[in-house]
Parts: C-alpha cells; sequence; structure tokens
C-alpha cells in the first residue's frame, strides 16, 4: 500500500468523524435549548470548528438550524420565523430572532443546483 494511499483514506476517515460529530453536536443543542440557550450555542460553535477544520460540508439537516451570523441554534417558531415566499423563485426566508440576521434559501435548490451542475458538465 502506498503512502499516498494512506493518507488519502486517513483523510476521509477524517472528514466520516467530523461529520459524525457535528451530528452528535447539533443534536445535543437541540436536546439542551429547551433549558440551556447558551450550551446549545457553545455546541454549534465547537460543530462549526469541527466543520472548518475537517473542510467538510454542514449536513443538510442542521444547515438551516443555526444563524450563520451570531451562530445561535435556531428552533422555528421559538427563537427563529421561518416564512416561504414566492417571488421571483420560491424560497424559504428564516430570520434569527436573536440578532435579525436574515437567510434566504431557496427550495428545490438542491435538485435545480444538480441539473445546473450536469449541464454544465455536459457543454465543457
Ligand atoms: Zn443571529
Amino acid at each position: 500500500m502506498s503512502k499516498k494511499f494512506i493518507k488519502r483514506r486517513e483523510q476521509r476517515e477524517k472528514k466520516r468523524i467530523a461529520l459524525e460529530r457535528i451530528d452528535i453536536l447539533f443534536s445535543l443543542a437541540e436536546r439542551v435549548f429547551p433549558y440551556d440557550k447558551e450550551l446549545a450555542n457553545r455546541y454549534v460553535e465547537i460543530a462549526l470548528a469541527v466543520q472548518q477544520k475537517a473542510k467538510v460540508r454542514m449536513p443538510r439537516k442542521w444547515k438551516r438550524r443555526y444563524c450563520k451570523r451570531c451562530h445561535s441554534f435556531l428552533v422555528p417558531g421559538v427563537n427563529a420565523r421561518v416564512r416561504l415566499r414566492q417571488k421571483r423563485m420560491p424560497h424559504v426566508v428564516i430570520k434569527c430572532l436573536e440578532c435579525g440576521h436574515i437567510m434566504r434559501y431557496p427550495y428545490l435548490r438542491e435538485k435545480k443546483e444538480r441539473r445546473k451542475k450536469k449541464d454544465a458538465n455536459a457543454s465543457h
């Protein structure tokens, strides 16, 4: 086995572990949120640090569960307002009620993005 191969496998393993940790940390944040918001926010900070260090994508499940500006753990109806908008492109508007930051996520984006990527690849 070449060193390169081992290294690549190690990288993959690291990313897998990072994703596992992110999932655990967000699950913990969700669990403690009702009685300890500060702790929930700290779990988010740690999860973000893990994510940045391992250079992994934030799992879709948790992507919309924290504020991009103040990094608060967000619970719709508690400290986040979620609205659907149809203007131009259908999108979800999430407002962080902790700092007022507004985040917009086009929905159906996953599908569309994948299609766009495929088209781009085909034309090149
Ligand atoms: Zn915020």
